[in-house]
Formats: C-alpha cells, structure tokens, sequence
C-alpha cells in the first residue's frame, strides 16, 4: 500500500513553525520535492519501512529559513566603508560599483554569497540585484538565477531599478526586468519580483511605469522604504507625505509588495502598510552597520504587518549569515525595548521561516514543516559541542547554533548541503575566480582608496619597463 520510498529526517526536536509546534522524536518524510508526512519517529519509520533514513535521534530540524532582503550585487565588497551611513554609503559604495556590474560578475557573486547563505540554513532567498544596465550590453540579472539553480538555492529575484543616474534609461531598465523575468520563469527554484531601489532614485515616469509593470503583469514588488530617516524628510520636502503613503496613493501596493526596512515608520505609515498587506523585511545586522535605526518590529507585527528577517547584502551586513541575523534581531529589539519581552527565539525563529515565505508571498508552499509543502529544511548537528544539551531547542537554534551546526539543508527535497559541504558547486573554485572579478571591479570603481593603507593594491600595477623608457 505505500507509495514510492522516501527519505525521514529524524530529529530529537522537531521545530514545524506549524501545530503542533514541536516533536519530540520526529521525522519529517520526503518523497521527490515534497513533504508527505510529518509525526513521531517510531510511527513514521513503521509505516514506510522502506523509507531511508537521514538525520538522528539527537538533530535538530527546523524549516529552511527564508532571508527575506539581500543584493548579490554586493558580495564583491564585503568588508568595506563602514565609515559611511547610508547616503554616503550609496554615493560612495554602492553608486561607483553599479556601472561595472555584468553578467559574470552576478553570477560569481551570487555563488560567493548564496554559498555563505546555505551554509546558515537559507533555503530561499528574496534579493534585489542593484547595477546599471548598458544601453547595449547584455542583461546582467539572469547570472543570478543561474546561480542560484546550481547552488539549489531558491530565490525570488529582483532587479533593483533606478533610472537617475548617467547613461541609465527607461527602456534600459524595463529591459532588464523583462530579462530577469524570462531566465526566472525558465528557472525551477527562482521567481520574479519587480525591484525599486528607493522611490528617490526613479524618474516619475519610471515609477509609473514600474507601478504599470507589476500591477498588470501580475509580479510582486520588492522595494526599499524607509531606511534612514533622511529618506522620510526628503520624501515630505518633496511631495509632502511620506513614502509609504506616496507608494499607497499612486498604487503600487496593488501590487502583493515587500518593504525592506521600514525603520522610520509612524503610526500612519504602519497602519497604511498594515491595510495593503505590505510585508516588511527586517535588517538588524545592516540597520546597525549602516547606524539606520532601529526597526519598530513589535508594533509593526502588533498591527497585523508580515515581518521577515534579511541578511541584506554584503556590503552592508556583511556576513552573510541568516544565524547571526536570527540573534541579533531578539538582541536588538531587547536592548533597545530594554525588555526581555521584546522578542523571543520563538519568535524570531517563526519569522525566519513561516514570517519570511508568507512575506515574499510563498506561505502556502514553505515555510512550515506540514504534509504537501515544499521538502525545505534544515538538520542541526545534535552531536556539536554548542549543541550537545538542548534545554529548548528553540533558544538552542537561536542563541547557541553558528554555521557550524548546519549538517544538511534540504531544498525541494535535495541536499544542497550535505555534511556541512555545499553540494552544487565547486567551493573552492568560486572563491578563486571571485578574487579576480573582485579586485578588477574595486579598481575600475576607483574603491581602491577605501582600502586599509596596509593592503596591497587590487590588482598589481603593469611592470615598470625594463631598462627605462626614457
Ligand atoms: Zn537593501
């Protein structure tokens, strides 16, 4: 009577981000890309006992986590400019790289980092890829979503749009979307989102466009909104309101939008993010990097808005570890509510799943370990030392788990870790050729002067000729 044999992750807690919440003892059965049963250990193993066996009796399972706000634009510059908060970080950073961003510069990057984000038990992965299309070279975001099929990384990808910067034209960008779109579309883990990168950096004709583009072809939106509180002055000295309420007027939350940040966020702007059923992405790591500010998560969440967690990119974490993110989003909203209430790992480990695939619009396929679901998921390592006595596996996987206790992260019912090791992709190999890519895009981005004096130049100067030219 049972259908064909499966795989049952076992573990000694069972985290589901469903109810019931935990098990003791579980498994979670695989067949193909799915979940197709979910319960005690000993129940599951006699009805399919064909089934192999993955995982042990002293693992942790949970979801994969879903890092809601990332740029794999960004993985070429990690480690730099933290002298910038936001806007200089922009002009100085993230504005000078942005011309020099092809199509191998994507795709190296995103290994780089989605390499980084599996290994922390990302299963999926919402990012904005933020360049300047050439008006004639080729599209530069589908070397994302090729990534992220070998490294068996699911994503939801955005091209982070604007149009007020040199040589950058409507159509350029409608291009680049269109490009993305195609390659997501063709791809089997990447869906497509359209991308604005600050409602500042879009011509009013672009936004319109955009707003045109998503409402009526049907794709999500992926957006930056209120990072720093100069964006919210700007926004009212220019059009009088904020921009969530400029966002909600010229209905682009027609379209199912994630915000990331919404940091500086009043009681107007959550209540009008709360009734479009805008979802937040929420960057502790980053809004510290950057010294943004710190976001109103429990207000947010009070009024009924979806909040997930972000790693966001590298040049602003710039880590690329969803773990850390997970800690430091309870650290944060503790030390800054100065109570223990502020935030739980029950809480947190909630959005870093279930919060973050209903936030890009997927809870009803990830999220939560329940029958029918996408087999996403990730298995902790009970026998690691930070591991070794689990008092409650909650605060275990929050407070005590690196990414040294991910052992295997599944994602639609492959390992794409296995052993602590990525399996798609020569690791080795990635690092080498990012090395090359990146010191060719810091020197043609003139980023050579934010470099510590002590480190060599990025790529080494042509030989002085031999014998003198003169
Ligand atoms: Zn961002």
């Amino acid at each position: 009577m049972n259908a064909a044999p499966g795989t049952l992750v076992r573990g000694r807690h069972v985290l589901t981000s469903a109810s019931p919440e935990v098990l003791a003892d579980g498994a979670v059965r695989i067949v193909g890309e799915r979940i197709a049963d979910v319960g005690p250990y000993a129940e599951l193993a006699a009805r399919y006992p064909a089934d192999r066996v993955s995982g042990g009796p002293r693992d942790i399972v949970t979801p994969g986590f879903v890092n809601t706000h990332g740029h794999f634009s960004e993985a070429l510059i990690a480690g730099m400019g933290e002298e910038y908060a936001l806007g200089d970080w922009i002009r100085e950073l993230i504005a000078p790289v942005a011309p020099h961003l092809g199509p191998e510069a994507a795709y190296v990057g995103t290994l780089l980092a989605g390499v980084q984000l599996l290994r922390t038990g990302v299963t999926l992965t919402g990012d904005m890829f933020v360049c300047d299309p050439a008006a004639d070279g080729p599209p530069v975001t589908p070397g994302v979503v090729r990534a992220l099929d070998e490294l068996g990384l699911r994503g939801v990808v955005a091209f982070g749009a604007g149009d007020r910067r040199p040589g950058v034209t409507v159509a350029g960008v409608l291009r680049e979307h269109e490009a993305l779109r195609r390659a997501a579309g063709a791809s089997r883990l990447s869906r497509f989102r359209v991308g604005i990168t600050v409602l500042a950096a879009q011509s009013p004709e672009l936004f319109a466009r955009t707003v045109r583009l998503a409402v009526d072809g049907g794709h999500g939106v992926h957006v930056h909104l209120h990072e720093v509180r100069d964006e919210v002055r700007a926004a009212r000295a220019e059009h009088g309101v904020s921009p969530v309420e400029y966002c909600a007027r010229h209905g682009l939350f027609e379209a199912p939008t994630l915000a990331a940040h919404c940091v500086w966020s009043d009681e107007r702007d959550i209540a009008l993010l709360a009734g479009h059923g805008v979802a937040v992405a929420h960057n502790p790591v980053a809004n510290m990097v950057l010294a943004s500010g710190v976001c109103p998560v429990g207000d947010l969440r009070r009024a009924g808005v979806e909040v997930g967690l972000g790693v966001d990119g590298a040049a602003s974490n710039d880590r690329q570890d969803m773990l850390e993110v997970i800690k430091s989003a309870v650290l944060l909203q503790r030390v800054h509510r100065l109570s223990t209430a502020a935030l739980s790992a029950r809480d947190a480990l909630r959005m870093a799943t279930l919060g973050g695939a209903r936030a890009l619009g997927l809870g009803d396929e990830l999220g939560s370990l329940e029958p029918g679901k996408s087999a996403d998921l990730v298995v902790f390592d009970g026998d690691s030392p930070a591991l070794a006595n689990v008092h409650d596996p909650f605060q275990s996987v929050v407070y005590c788990a690196g990414p040294r206790e991910v052992r295997d992260v599944w994602v639609a019912g492959r390992r794409s870790v296995a052993g602590g090791g990525v399996t798609g992709v020569p690791v080795p190999e990635v690092v080498e050729r990012s090395r090359e890519l990146a010191a060719d895009l810091v020197r043609r981005a003139g980023l050579d002067r934010l470099r510590h004096p002590a480190v060599a130049p990025a790529v080494p100067a042509a030989p002085e000729p031999v014998g003198g030219a003169a």
